[in-house]
C-alpha cells in the first residue's frame, strides 16, 4: 500500500507531467468508485489540469475550481499513461482522458473495489470529512508540542502512528521503520513515553523524508513510481535478517492482515514478543 513517501513522489511526478493538460472527457468504469455525483465527473471535460498534490495518503488532482480527491486504499494506483486503457482493463476505476492523447488513470489491483474518488469544488476539499478528520502530516514532522500532545494516548504506538486521525501518512510499512529508528517497542503506549522518547520518535519521522529523497534519486524526473516498486525498507518484513544497527536477528509479530517487525535487542529490552499467529495455533 502506498504511504506518505510513495504518494508524495507520485503526486510530484504527476504534477510535473500533467500540469496544464486539457481534459477531453472523464468516466468512471469502476462500480461505486465515485462517492459524489454533483458535479458529475464529465464536468471535467474542457477543463485544465492545474496541479496534483496530496493530503496524508490521498492524492488530489486539481482542475481550477474542481478537485478530484482520491483514496487509493490498499490496492489503488494513480498514474498518467501514454495510451488509453483497453475497455477490457478490469482494473480501471476512473479515467480522465487528456486532449494530448494521454490518460490519467486510477486503477486498482485485485477483485475488491475499495478505492474511491470524490469530485468536489476545490474550496470544499479541506472541509470534506475524509480530509477534515486527518491529524497533522507526518512529514514534515509536526512541531514538538503538537506531536507530544497527539502521542500522549494510552494506545500502542503501532496502531496509534497508523491512525490517520492522529497523524496522517504512515501505514503498515513505514511504522516499523519509524519505531526501529526511535528504538521503541511497537507495543509501548504513547502515554508511557518519557519526554526524550517522544522527541526521539518525532525525530524518527525523518525516515519518511529520506524515503522521498530515495525516490527522487532513483526515479527519473520524467518517469513515475512503478506500480510495484519496492519500498526502501530495512526492517519491515525483514524478520530473520540481522538488525542493520546491532546485528541481532529481527523478529516479527503476525496479525491477521499485517505484521510488525522489530529488533528485540534495541526495541523490546531483549524480549521476543509473542507471535499471535503461533499462539493461536497452539491453543
Ligand atoms: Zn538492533
Amino acid at each position: 500500500m502506498p504511504e506518505l513517501p510513495e504518494v508524495e513522489i507520485t503526486v510530484r511526478r504527476l504534477d510535473a507531467l500533467t500540469k496544464g493538460a486539457k481534459v477531453e472527457s472523464a468516466s468512471a468504469p469502476g462500480m461505486n468508485v465515485m462517492k459524489t455525483f454533483d458535479p458529475p465527473l464529465d464536468a471535467l471535460a474542457g477543463r485544465e489540469l492545474t496541479g496534483v498534490r496530496r493530503v496524508g495518503k490521498m492524492p488530489i488532482v486539481e482542475f481550477r475550481e474542481l478537485a478530484l480527491l482520491i483514496h487509493l486504499m490498499s490496492a489503488g494506483r494513480i498514474g498518467v499513461h501514454e495510451k488509453r486503457a483497453s475497455l477490457k482493463d478490469r482494473a480501471s476505476r476512473v479515467l480522465v482522458r487528456l486532449e494530448d492523447g494521454r490518460e490519467l488513470r486510477l486503477r486498482e489491483y485485485g477483485t475488491k473495489q475499495r478505492a474511491w474518488a470524490k469530485l468536489l469544488p476545490a474550496d470544499e476539499v479541506d472541509a470534506d470529512e475524509a480530509v477534515a478528520r486527518l491529524g497533522p502530516e507526518a512529514w514534515p514532522a509536526p512541531d514538538a508540542a503538537e506531536f507530544a500532545s497527539l502521542i500522549d494516548q494510552p494506545r500502542h504506538l503501532h496502531p496509534l502512528l497508523r491512525h490517520q486521525g492522529d497523524i496522517a501518512g504512515i501505514g503498515r510499512s513505514w511504522v516499523d521503520e519509524i519505531l526501529w529508528e526511535a528504538r521503541l517497542s511497537p507495543f509501548k503506549k504513547g502515554s508511557e513515553l518519557e519526554a526524550e522518547e517522544v522527541e526521539g520518535l518525532r525525530a524518527a519521522l525523518k525516515v519518511l523524508g529520506e524515503a522521498i529523497d530515495h525516490y527522487e534519486e532513483t526515479i527519473p524526473a520524467d518517469a513515475q513510481l512503478p506500480d510495484k516498486a519496492p519500498k526502501p525498507l530495512r526492517i519491515h518484513k525483514h524478520e530473520g535478517e540481522p538488525c542493520p544497527r546491532c546485528g541481532t536477528e529481527l523478529e516479527a509479530v503476525f496479525f491477521s492482515e499485517h505484521q510488525t517487525t522489530y529488533c528485540p535487542q534495541e526495541q523490546t529490552g531483549g524480549r521476543v514478543l509473542k507471535d499471535r499467529r503461533l499462539s493461536k495455533l497452539l491453543k
